[in-house]
């Protein structure tokens, strides 16, 4: 496996692949890999000759009193994870690297941005859409894989890529789970083990919610409020918000009457956790 740290080598290699007739598939990561990010790498395998995954903790999709300096960091074990998994190529840059300074140019897309997550992250999007703009240049690829973990990142770069028309498909992945829910995350770490047995409320509020739209209840504020209900027994977590959404335009949808996304945001403790689950009108067969 090649590791590269500088953006010249990590593209002449990236391209000296697709000159050999390879499909290169792109991975971005900020580490601290777990087995989510390695279903990204097996899809990644399964449809490409080349996965090149990245390695960047991006401090500008961070606000300020979030946890960058906090983010857990493991650069050998995620360089062995790697290898392991079949990687081609890692593309590892410091921050002075990515950012030299003087930058003037942020990627926004608008609209999508400005709820859930975007409502409490502010500039959060525009410092993801930026830094994976510069990883689709600098890591020249066919396709991307991108975690439903992050259902409203995925669907940001999606509309992102649409719009500029960036020559890279973007490939959504489902979500790992531990064995009693809980989506997988570097952030998990965080939980001490009282927070991390409470956690588990997060994916089982999620499955009664999908589990009541399928019996009938289309109406979203009922079904949302039985969620919230679900996640108070628990004790001591804050729902920072709670919304039933179109699955394509993340638009909040008052009646459940299209394929639609349950998206949750949660504090435990110091801990911000997310996760959403897959709705469908009932009887609807897709
Ligand atoms: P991160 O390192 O947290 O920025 O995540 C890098 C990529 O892995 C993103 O596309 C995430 O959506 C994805 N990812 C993180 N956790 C999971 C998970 N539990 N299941 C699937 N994908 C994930």
């Amino acid at each position: 496996m090649e590791v590269h740290k500088i953006i010249q080598s990590c593209r002449d290699a990236v391209e000296a692949g697709r000159e050999r007739g390879q499909i290169v598939g792109l991975v971005p990561t900020m580490g601290a890999l777990h087995a989510g990010h390695l279903s990204l790498i097996e899809a990644a395998r399964r449809r490409c000759d080349l996965v090149v995954v990245t390695l960047f903790v991006n401090p500008t999709q961070f606000g300020p009193g979030e946890d960058l300096t906090a983010y857990p960091r493991d650069f050998d074990g995620d360089v062995r994870a790697c290898e392991s998994a079949g990687v081609g190529m890692l593309f590892a840059p410091t921050t002075d690297i990515m950012y030299p300074g003087g930058e003037a140019t942020t990627v926004h897309v608008a609209r999508l941005t400005e709820h859930l997550c975007g409502a409490s992250r502010p500039g959060h999007f525009d410092g993801v859409t930026t830094v994976v703009t510069k990883l689709f240049h600098i890591a020249p690829a066919h396709l991307a894989f991108f975690g439903e973990k992050d259902y409203q990142q995925l669907v940001v770069i999606r509309k992102m890529a649409a719009d500029l028309n960036m020559p890279i498909e973007i490939v959504g992945c489902p979500i790992v789970r531990e064995p009693d829910g809980l989506a997988m995350s570097s952030r998990n770490a965080y939980l001490n083990p009282d927070e991390r047995g409470r956690a588990t409320v997060l994916f089982r509020a999620l499955t009664e919610a999908q589990a009541r739209v399928a019996e009938g209840n289309v109406d979203s504020g009922a079904v949302l409020d039985g969620l919230r209900r679900t996640i108070g027994d628990a004790g001591m977590i804050e729902v920072e918000y709670a919304e039933i959404v179109e699955a394509s335009t993340l638009t909040p949808l008052t009646i459940v009457d299209r394929p639609a996304r349950i998206c949750l945001a949660a504090r435990l403790g110091r801990s911000r956790l997310i996760d959403n689950v897959a709705v469908d009108p009932p009887g609807d067969a897709g």
